[in-house]
């Protein structure tokens, strides 16, 4: 196990992850990073890999991030490496945000995997400090949006047990990204899922696009831009919550015509 960027990703992952270049970063190098929500905010995110130049993974040029870790099994998933939860590479967060931030050609990163949101402390860490510094973010995942939604509500279910950080905080409010069990300063269980869920809320209130749903190979069509299968949404997030029910995300207009003083 070892912290830097991934030296030996595989597949896709393998393409444009620079080794090396995150632990100097991190080391001090000059390089800034945005700070940290919380004081017992998550430090490590477990990675599958890391894409620095994907013109795949969302519109334009993007820095992909390959969670470890997904329980979806989808008959016919490219990433069945990324499945187990114990895998990869255990990343400190500050080192994959200073390698994103290192890139002066990015402007948007997608977090992928494995699936994000079964890392959901991590991963708003990282989505939160990324937002904060203008990044623009889409997220995948194997869950339903309306699945994500039931399990962020059990934060505000029971919020006397989480800490008396703010909402935008809460996304550093859990330690662990593996497991309940695991939770950081003694939680219970269930003090741990309601943390997940807070973290899940934050993930769901910082990305900008969610592409929801599990990959279904009935479904596959290489005619789809940026999904597997028809099933699966493009959703903006922010229309979402303002219109109250699921609006799916349009790239903007794009105009050739010619100037009208041309
Ligand atoms: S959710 Fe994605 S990574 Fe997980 S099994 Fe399905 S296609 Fe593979």
């Amino acid at each position: 196990m070892s912290e830097d960027i991934p030296k030996d990703a595989k597949g896709a992952a393998a393409k444009g992850a620079r080794p090396g270049s995150a632990r100097e970063e991190a080391a001090g190098a000059g390089f800034p990073t945005v700070a940290s929500g919380a004081p017992d905010a998550p430090t490590h995110i477990r990675l599958y890999g890391t894409v620095a130049d994907s013109i795949v993974d969302g519109p334009g040029l993007r820095y992909a991030v390959f969670v470890q870790g997904c329980s979806h099994g989808c008959p016919g998933c490219h990433n069945p490496e990324s499945h187990p939860a114990e895998g990869g590479t255990l990343t400190a967060i500050d080192a994959l945000v200073a390698d994103i931030r290192a890139n002066g050609l990015v402007h948007d990163v997608t977090l992928s995997g494995g699936d994000p949101f079964e890392q959901p402390e991590a991963c708003a860490e990282v989505a939160r400090r990324l937002k904060a510094a203008g990044y623009g973010l889409w997220a995948y995942t194997g869950y339903r949006y309306e699945d994500l939604l039931r399990q962020a509500d059990l934060a505000e279910a029971a919020p006397a047990v989480a800490p008396s950080a703010d909402a935008e905080d809460a996304a550093g409010i859990a330690g662990s990204a593996d497991a309940a069990s695991k939770a950081p300063g003694g939680a219970s269980p269930d003090q741990a899922a309601i943390r997940r869920a807070a973290a899940v809320r934050s993930l769901l209130d910082t990305v900008d696009v969610l592409v929801d749903g599990p990959f279904v190979e009935s479904l596959k069509s290489l005619g789809l831009k940026w999904r597997g299968s028809s099933n699966q949404r493009l959703i903006d997030l922010a229309a979402t919550r303002a219109a109250g029910q699921v609006v799916e995300w349009r790239p903007p207009a794009f105009s050739l015509e010619k100037p009208s003083n041309w």
